[in-house]
């Protein structure tokens, strides 16, 4: 009785992953055995075709896989279900704010008077559209404490090097060409030395102190008359919060340069703190993950760049302007460094950012800051003896923790992403932040109960009581479930096979 029951108790705080029951490996869709089939049906070409392709016409066939329209439905469906979503289960990858995107924010942005319009039809057939995006604007502005936004670039990445774009512009106009270097600390997130770089700039790291946070002498010995700008990301990547940001943005402002927040962890902040009014520059705002709308494996996101008054001049175009009670897009302006996108920006991922914010209302965004917070020190205090702890105190919205108590037993970060696998939960990020050997970083967000927290704190505590017992095989054979396990991930990302046949 006793071990049924656990059996049930197992199973209803648990999701393992898609292993189980019906599912169906899948063939590639080329490897699919009958390739004449063909899921539409068009008329035969009247004429002589040759004639009419200019002797064009194709010899051979054109190699194009063969299914019935319910074979390759079920393909694409198929390979869906291999695949883990925050609609399948917890999702808890730091940095990346996961979390799930309301249902309502779909509904939104499907209205036909938003779903409907093209970015080239005249300001006055799309007033209630571009009114709606002025108030987004207006929204985020307030929200991340600053005057003056463009919602136009694709991602947060996209909004770095937009911000910083416009840090070159605002420099040159101060006849500060020379200003070239950008410090990052080294915890910061890839994408801002790659960013600094695209933009002409050159990147210098500083060394982060031994708390994990941004060190005041490290800083100051490198600010000169040649620096640019400071990017930081606060709370930064290791979860903690800069608390000496104010000192920090006045000792670059004081040597010449500006600074860029990267504004990834907004998630933290939302509704009780602003960048703004902690002496930053320029912030970007991913509302893929702080306001909940879709992202994942490439699809699109929005990056809103919120600046000050001393950018707001070289903001992209075009801009929503509100003349009166008529809004329209204004084309150029002076100092603008351009266009960094097509039209305004992602509408759709806007408008569903604005949903998400709207459902919120001003006096409730608070909530979303403190449930993330609340949520990741849950999960930290859970997991703070069983896994070593490498900065101490609480975390924001996200904790980070190390593989140094399991290394003792041969089992690494990996190997614990691994299996968290096999017991039905998307791993955590690892290996990130780089200025902590063996990293864990967990970001649950606001969205999760604690029934979900607590199924992967078990899961978690499972594998480190597995390592004590010494019952590590398990570990380095993880995952055994999913169709495919260990892949080599970086042979894949450096040598893609694009083709079929293999060549
Ligand atoms: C996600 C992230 C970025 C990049 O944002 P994208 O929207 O993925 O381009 C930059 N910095 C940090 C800290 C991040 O977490």
């Amino acid at each position: 009785m006793m071990s049924a029951s656990h059996e049930n108790q197992t199973h209803k705080t648990r999701t393992y992953s898609a292993t189980a029951g019906i599912q169906h490996e899948e063939p590639l869709l080329f490897e699919h055995e009958h390739l004449a089939a063909t899921a539409i049906q068009l008329p035969g070409v009247e004429g002589e075709v040759d004639d009419a392709l200019n002797a064009f016409a194709r010899q051979t066939p054109a190699g194009i896989p063969g299914l019935s329209e319910p074979e390759a439905v079920r393909h694409f469906v198929r390979l869906s279900q291999w695949n883990h979503g925050i609609e399948t289960g917890f999702y808890p990858l730091g940095s990346c704010t996961m979390k799930y995107n309301p249902r309502v924010n779909e509904q939104v942005v499907r209205l036909p008077g938003l779903a409907h319009i093209h970015p080239d039809q005249p300001d006055e057939t799309v007033q209630g559209a571009l009114a709606l995006l002025y108030e987004l604007q207006t929204w985020l502005a307030e929200i991340s404490g600053f005057s003056h936004i463009t919602l136009q670039p694709a991602a947060g990445a996209h909004g770095e090097v937009t911000g910083l774009m416009m840090i070159r512009a605002a420099l040159d106009a101060r006849g500060q060409q020379h200003r070239k270097k950008v410090l990052v600390p080294d915890s910061a997130h890839g994408t801002n030395p790659a960013s600094a770089a695209l933009c002409g700039m050159y990147t210098v790291e500083l060394k982060s102190g031994a708390d994990g946070r941004i060190d005041l002498d490290e800083l100051k010995a490198h600010l000169d008359d040649d620096t640019a700008a400071l990017m930081m990301t606060n709370p930064n990547t290791a979860g903690a919060f800069e608390s000496d940001i104010k000192e920090i943005c006045q000792l670059v402002h004081a040597a010449g340069g500006l600074v860029y927040g990267d504004g990834a962890n907004l998630n933290a902040l939302v509704g009780v703190a602003r960048p703004g009014d902690m002496g930053i520059d320029c912030l970007h705002i991913n509302v893929h993950k702080t306001f909940s709308t879709p992202h994942g494996g490439g699809g699109p996101g929005g990056g809103p760049v919120a600046v000050n008054e001393t950018l707001a001049p070289f903001l992209p175009v075009p801009r929503i302007v509100k003349d009166g009670e008529h809004y329209r897009l204004l084309h150029s302006s002076e100092q603008s460094i351009g266009s960094v996108l097509g039209a305004i920006g992602q509408t759709g991922v806007l408008l569903r950012a604005a949903a998400y914010i709207a459902a919120f209302g001003k006096n409730h965004l608070h909530k979303i800051a403190e449930d993330a917070v609340l949520n990741a020190n849950y999960v930290l205090s859970r997991l703070k003896d069983a896994y070593h702890v490498p900065f101490d105190g609480r975390c924001k919205h996200e904790c980070l923790l190390t593989d140094a108590k399991q290394e003792k037993h041969g089992v690494k970060t990996l190997d614990i992403a691994k299996q968290l696998i096999d017991l039905g939960f998307h791993p955590m990020t690892v290996y990130f932040p780089l200025i902590v050997h063996g990293a864990m970083l967990i970001e649950p967000t606001e969205t999760e109960s604690r029934a979900t927290l607590d199924a992967f704190c078990d899961a978690m505590l499972e594998i480190a009581a597995q390592c004590e017992a010494g019952e590590t095989e398990a570990l380095h054979a993880a995952p055994v479930k999913p169709f495919r396990r260990r892949l080599d991930e970086t042979q894949a990302a450096r040598k893609p096979v694009l083709v079929w046949p293999q060549t």
